[in-house]
């Protein structure tokens, strides 16, 4: 059963692979010839083309929207009743991985040509789909499809927007035929379903097939510009001199220390980097006069995201009194938390339940185009392991077993959603 799934992932492997060639095992992969194939290339064609292909075999009903989402609609025999929506995306990061989004895609469609086989009759209608941009590649920012699709984006902002050769996302998809002419919307849709790679390394290190998804990471960006004063190593008295990396030093370890006391107490999912530090003028005889820091923070719970930042403010305010320095601030919401709806989680976790699937709930790291659609419908995800925990890179890889039970678990879920 697993053939047509795994023909599919084989198949669209070459399609943004230099030379193109037809992956079918790990050993076979290359570190460095991954996929790029960004929205609006000859190779998302490609791979458009070929899902479109897939979800007409499957009796599916296809349409493109005006930002270029595919939609492949099967009516459910209760027609008064919301659809049950699952996909995920078919563009990708430049030399990344062939899962990443292509899985959410190809699985719905194996989901549905199941429940056809089966003879299953969907009350609700059933619905894939293929969304443009989540990885914001050649349009950023991320997640475009599904933003455009709950309303957070305005088609025309979306259409206008132009990637590095200054070609705008309505010509690039114009030049590949996916510019649609329908308006898409949520009003009668009901549930949506994500089936990812985990791009982390918890459900392989633990050996786990599944990962039901509870919540979606919210990330928070703090730039800092400490101005101190530059002059002479030597010549400098060490007593009131105003070192801008002294104090970015402080703020670096303050980061580290508070995330690691927040999940010690609190248990939660806190991650704070500091992966952002230029120092100016850079000079060894000199003390730095200026510093430049990028944050990164993290966490599940609205909350400790925003105790956290505040936190970090407060020790920058402490660490510009004692070295005598300006810190200048700019915070930047990147993706606020998201809770995914109990009533899928619940459905997800029984259907691999009653597999006999080993299974784990836990959050994602990263961002997806769910965590849009959970603003406007009850949203899920089902996570399979990510091989070594790598992704967005060539490597990225998950056994065929897994994503197998990924599938029979998407089925199980999508049935058990359509008859709700
Ligand atoms: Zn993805």
């Amino acid at each position: 059963m697993t053939n047509r799934l795994k023909e599919d992932l084989i198949e669209t492997s070459q399609f943004g692979r230099m030379p193109p060639k037809r992956i079918e095992s790990y050993a076979q992969l290359d570190s460095e010839k991954g996929i790029t194939r960004p929205d609006g290339t000859e190779e998302n064609k490609k791979i458009r083309d070929y899902a479109v292909e897939r979800m007409k075999e499957a009796g599916l009903e296809v349409k493109v929207d005006k930002i270029g989402n595919i939609f492949g609609g099967k009516r459910g025999c209760k027609t008064d009743k919301g659809a049950v929506m699952s996909g995920s995306h078919l563009d990708s990061v430049m030399n990344g991985g062939m899962f990443d989004g292509a899985l959410g895609v190809f699985a719905a469609i194996e989901a549905v040509r199941r429940m056809n086989d089966e003879g299953f009759e969907n009350e609700r209608p059933l619905e894939v789909v293929a969304f443009t941009g989540e990885e914001g590649t050649a349009f950023p920012p991320a997640l475009l499809g599904s933003s455009v699709l709950v309303g957070k984006t305005s088609i025309k902002d979306g259409l206008n927007r132009k990637n590095p050769m200054g070609q705008t996302l309505e010509e690039a998809l114009e030049n590949i035929g996916y510019k649609g002419s329908f308006e898409s919307s949520l009003d009668n849709v009901e549930y949506f379903v994500e089936t990812h790679i985990e791009q982390g390394p918890i459900l392989d290190r633990e050996g786990i097939s599944i990962g039901v998804v509870e919540a979606i990471v919210g990330l928070t960006r703090i730039f800092a510009t400490i101005l101190g004063e530059e002059n002479h190593a030597g010549g400098t008295p060490m007593h009131g001199r105003r070192d801008a990396l002294v104090a970015a030093a402080d703020i670096v370890s303050f980061v580290r220390k508070r995330a690691n006391e927040m999940i010690d107490k609190l248990g939660s999912s806190t991650a704070g980097t500091v992966g952002k530090l230029n120092t100016f003028p850079s000079g060894i005889t000199t003390i730095p006069g200026k510093v430049e820091i990028g944050i990164d923070i993290r966490d599940v719970v609205p909350q400790n995201l925003k105790n956290f930042e505040s936190e970090i403010l407060k020790a920058m305010g402490d660490a510009s009194e004692r070295y005598g320095v300006d810190i200048r601030t700019d915070v930047q919401y990147i993706h606020i938390p998201v809770k995914l709806a109990d009533e899928v989680i619940n459905v997800v976790d029984r259907a691999a339940s009653q597999l006999g699937i080993k299974k784990k709930r836990m959050i994602s790291g990263a961002g997806h185009d769910a965590e849009n659609m959970a603003e406007k419908v009850k949203a899920g995800m089902i996570f399979v392991p990510s091989v070594n925990g790598k992704s967005h890179v060539p490597l990225e890889w998950t056994n065929w077993e897994d994503i197998e039970k990924g599938a029979q678990v998407l089925t199980q879920t999508l049935k058990s959603l359509s008859r709700r």
